[in-house]
């Protein structure tokens, strides 16, 4: 078993619902849901958008690995109607699913890299991360 931790992102549509239908395809394909932050309020980040996100950060119990993580998440993604375009940078989203943590696994491929690399940038994912590892009184974030 491993335990894992996504971040969550949406900011578009009926961001509330589209959080919570995630978090039920998680459970149902991915695994058991540990614990979840509160929902954060983040403007976008990295580009200009009239649409806030919502975010949050829960932790999951998987016998996936990291791989198969990858590509459920990208199916969740799918299934939920976002859409890429073709140039890079970022846009809005439906639901955006990453992969912050995985036990203390690093690892590194072209397709995903563990720990997610911007994570310890971004307030959004960090602060709900803190305050699920916050409530393990033996964790400390290095
Ligand atoms: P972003 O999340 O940066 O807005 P995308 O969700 O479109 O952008 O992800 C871009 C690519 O990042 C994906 O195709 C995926 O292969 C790659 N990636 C690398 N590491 C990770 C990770 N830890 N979690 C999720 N995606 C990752
Ligand atoms: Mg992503």
């Amino acid at each position: 078993m491993h335990t894992v931790y996504l971040a969550l992102g949406t900011n578009l549509g009926d961001k509330d619902r589209n959080l919570q239908v995630s978090i039920e395809k998680i459970a149902k394909s991915i695994g058991t849901l540990a614990a979840a932050s509160s929902v954060y309020i983040s403007e976008s980040w990295g580009y200009i958008s009239e649409n806030t996100f919502l975010n949050q950060v829960i932790k999951v119990e998987t016998e996936l690995s990291p791989i198969e993580l990858l590509h459920t998440t990208q199916a969740i993604e799918k299934q939920m109607g976002r859409t890429r375009k073709s140039t890079s940078g970022y846009q809005d989203r439906v639901i955006d699913i990453d992969i912050i943590l995985y036990d203390n696994l690093v690892y590194q491929s072209e397709e995903l890299t563990i720990p997610h690399p911007f994570y310890r940038q971004r307030p959004f994912v960090l602060e709900p991360l803190k305050e699920i590892l916050s409530r393990d009184e033996n964790f400390a974030l290095r």
